[in-house]
């Protein structure tokens, strides 16, 4: 029989990337919305952790079915760190966004804007056991936008000679923090074999 996975998220390029890795598991994946929870959780948490385990802690305990959350963030060395866990509401918008740290880094030469991008995976299982995954990409920020692909601080954040968004999708999963959390959670579905096989 087909299991049920709920994906704390509305963001629809994060649930078709899951859904389909999923799929090979048999276990179909639906946004909180598609299994009709309409709520925003309060990303009031001081790490990635923590945020993440807020947001799916919320669906499930309104679920009661498997259920994962991610949160992640840009941290900038010269910067101590930030906008980090506040990456999204560092500005309104992405070219905002964008434009504000270019200007915060504008005297910071090169050797000094050395950033990464984090991510943290949180898996409530059906016992209601949490699990935790992490991902990280080492890279820097550019001075001007580069590549059209993606969202977010891609256009800036250089990353073995290119930035994210002058990569295609799978490249960019290959090796993003996202790309690389998922791949733990992944391994850790299959080991468990918590699924049917096709
Ligand atoms: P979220 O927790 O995955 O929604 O990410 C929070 C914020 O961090 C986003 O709104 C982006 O500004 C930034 N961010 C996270 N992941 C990425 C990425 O892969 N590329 C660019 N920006 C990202």
């Amino acid at each position: 029989m087909e299991e049920i996975f709920i994906l704390a998220s509305n963001n629809e390029h994060k649930a078709i990337e899951l859904r389909k890795k999923l799929q090979k598991y048999g276990i179909k994946l639906l946004t909180q919305k598609e299994a009709g929870f309409n709520i925003e959780v309060d990303e009031t948490g001081e790490t990635f952790k923590e945020n993440a385990m807020l947001k799916a802690e919320a669906i499930y305990n309104l679920s009661n079915k498997p259920t994962i959350a991610d949160d992640s963030g840009l941290e900038v060395d010269a910067l101590d760190g930030q906008p980090g866990v506040h990456s999204h509401r560092f500005a309104e918008t992405d070219d905002e966004r964008i434009n504000k740290l270019l200007h915060m880094l504008k005297d910071v030469p090169d050797e000094k804007r050395t950033a990464r991008f984090k991510t943290t995976i949180c898996y409530i299982d059906k016992l209601g056991e949490k699990h935790f995954f992490d991902g990280v990409c080492e890279g820097k920020i550019g001075y001007e936008k580069k590549g059209t692909n993606g969202f977010g601080f891609d256009p800036i954040f250089i990353c073995n000679g290119k930035t994210f968004a002058e990569r295609t999708t799978e490249e960019k999963n290959e090796i993003s923090h996202r790309g690389k959390a998922t791949a733990k959670f992944l391994e850790y579905i299959e080991k468990m074999g918590n699924h049917v096989e096709l």
